[in-house]
């Protein structure tokens, strides 16, 4: 049986990070959901398409490839925007300061939920994003919802960035992922909610492995 995980949650609450382990545990495929509306964001930055000019938002969702590449080397699924490997590009700060106002465009999800659908339901996948459990897979075996405070979420943030050679001040981060989670849970469409029947994760005090865990526990019982 194809069996889907759906990790949503707020922004840096160590979504991805506990989802690509339980991937890899389980030998499921990795999708990250917020790669996808990072790379149309992108991808709309890049051709100076206005957010608000929906004929063209409309246009450019027919034209822009999304799709993820494999790395050997890393073993991760790097995301591709027409065939080109943009994961560094899509992790900058100007990125994650435009993306909320882009998912909140209805085409924008249509277009992603559909790709997300088709993607998942091949074989056992482990999905992260904002309403995999709510809306891309209802029907998802095991469903997941992870906060944390936005405190330790930021100072991850600023690690995480900071490798990349991107050091941005503690309080930059946070207002930007109070504002992304304010827009994400209010927006029309889909908005950021715990499905009903999605487990509660606090990751504020606890380790990696105890995340991991928490959900390989989910998927044997
Ligand atoms: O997960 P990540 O922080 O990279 O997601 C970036 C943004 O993409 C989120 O803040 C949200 O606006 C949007 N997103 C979404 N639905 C998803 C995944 C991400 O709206 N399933």
């Amino acid at each position: 049986k194809n069996i889907v995980i759906a990790i949503d949650g707020y922004s840096s609450c160590g979504k991805s990070t506990t989802a690509k382990a339980v991937a890899a545990e389980l030998g499921y495929a990795y999708i990250d959901t917020g790669a996808m509306y990072r790379g149309v964001t992108l991808y709309l930055l890049e051709h100076n398409i206005d957010f608000e000019d929906l004929p063209r938002v409309e246009e450019a969702l027919h034209q822009l490839h999304i799709t993820f590449k494999r790395n050997r080397r890393t073993g991760r699924n790097e995301l591709c925007l027409d065939g080109v490997i943009r994961e560094d590009d899509i992790r900058q700060m100007r990125i994650s300061n435009s993306v909320s106002e882009v998912s909140v465009i209805p085409a924008v999800r249509h277009a992603m939920v559909r790709q997300q659908q088709r993607m998942g339901r091949k074989r056992g996948v482990v999905m992260d994003g904002r309403d995999i459990g709510t809306t891309v897979f209802p029907d998802a075996e095991v469903k997941v919802f992870m906060t944390a405070d936005v405190h330790t979420r930021a100072v991850r943030r600023q690690m995480e960035l900071a490798v990349k050679g991107e050091n941005v001040p503690l309080d930059d981060i946070i207002h930007n992922l109070q504002k992304r989670d304010h827009i994400d849970s209010t927006r029309a469409e889909s908005p950021l909610r715990r499905a009903a029947d999605a487990v509660l994760l606090d990751t504020s005090h606890i380790t990696i492995d105890e995340q991991v865990d928490f959900v390989l526990e989910r998927v044997s019982s």
